[in-house]
């Protein structure tokens, strides 16, 4: 008996949600009494796959094959699969992410496993097995049992967090058997648009509402979370007015996103967006109305017109740096 969890790769690169994932895994392992597998597909150097160490992986099977560099679901399934039955895998994790949204259904299915979506937190009890997840878009949590002995479970991003837990672990090569069938459909090439900080993978953001005008006055949000060293990111009706890139669309048709820091300018703060945002860890508020909704969400409020007050604070976080 195990817990397996997927670890995905980006050109060859755990971030920060992989080791999230090895850090829920190994602490649920912790609580059944039993290890952590980690399978990772695609080519990653050993160097990378020695950091999954630092969050308790007790072992790495390790599947490369040129044809998996980009996710092919038939056969990324194919493969947890095959991992699962191999090392006895009572729980499969995944990241609730779109990878692991595509996969995990295909697992249950194949496992014959119950499936819970969007886990925020450890059971609170292995048998029954009782997992919580957030429902009715973050409004509430539902605390869902799973009665098969098999279980898959997609980790919500940054719900968990990271948890150093150093351990020795072995590398295994792993070559499942694919069939034809699994590679019906493959992606040739991929490139990526922008070199910057991910937006789910970020720390810090800075985000902008239709109070920002129009996208000639983006300039001051990028400033500052350049600065930061964070990513950017918007309200829908921004990216539904081609202001900014749809990529950038937090809320509860965009990203669900839980930086360290949240940074709302000119953004009003109705549910469907708070309910993209609201598991931040402190939420910074940057509005001309005072009694606009966002207020009660935010730990920080400035009462403000957004295109003098984010200058403000690039010039602030300036100056802090050259002091610092
Ligand atoms: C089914 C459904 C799903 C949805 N999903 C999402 C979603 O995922 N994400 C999302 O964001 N929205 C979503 N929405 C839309 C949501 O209801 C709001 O309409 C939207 O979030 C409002 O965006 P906003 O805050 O940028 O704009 P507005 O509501 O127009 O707010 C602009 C704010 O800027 C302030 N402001 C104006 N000028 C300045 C200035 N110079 N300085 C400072 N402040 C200023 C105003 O006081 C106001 O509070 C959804 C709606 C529905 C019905």
């Amino acid at each position: 008996m195990s817990v397996l969890v997927f670890t995905e790769n980006w050109d060859g690169k755990f971030k920060k949600l992989s080791f999230e994932l090895v850090s829920y895994s190994s602490e649920l392992a912790k609580l059944m009494g039993t290890i952590v597998t980690v399978i990772s597909i695609g080519n990653v150097s050993e160097e990378e796959i020695n950091k999954l160490g630092n969050y308790g992986a007790a072992k790495v099977l390790r599947v490369e094959n040129d044809k998996l560099k980009y996710l092919v679901n038939s056969a990324y399934g194919s493969a947890i699969f095959q991992a699962a039955q191999k090392e006895n895998a009572e729980v499969v994790v995944l990241s609730n992410n779109f990878t692991g949204k595509a996969l995990a259904p295909r697992l249950s299915v194949k496992l014959n496993a119950g499936l819970v979506a969007g886990v925020t937190a450890l059971p609170s009890g292995l048998s029954p097995f009782v997992v919580k997840k957030k429902a009715f878009t973050g409004k509430a949590f539902a605390n869902v049992k799973i009665n098969s002995p098999k279980k898959v479970l997609t980790l919500s991003q940054n719900s968990f967090g990271v948890i150093e837990s150093k351990s020795t672990f072995v590398i295994e090569s792993f070559a499942p058997d694919f069939s034809e069938k699994d590679f019906g459909m493959v992606v040739k090439d991929s490139t990526k648009l922008t070199g910057k900080v991910l937006l789910t993978d970020a720390d810090i953001v800075v985000s902008g509402g239709r109070g920002m005008k129009g996208p000639e006055n983006w300039g001051p949000i990028e400033e500052l979370a350049g600065l930061l060293g964070g990513a950017t990111a918007c309200s829908r009706p921004v990216s539904d007015e081609g202001w900014r890139p749809h990529t950038e669309h937090t809320g509860q048709t965009g990203k669900i996103i839980a930086p360290n820091l949240y940074i709302a300018a000119g953004i009003s703060g109705a549910i469907q967006h708070l309910a993209g945002v609201n598991s931040s860890k402190c939420i910074v508020a940057i509005n001309k109305d005072k009694d606009a909704p966002i207020f009660e969400a935010a730990d920080y409020g400035v009462v403000g017109d957004v295109l003098k007050v984010l200058p403000e604070l690039a010039r602030a976080v300036k100056e802090f740096k050259a002091e610092n």
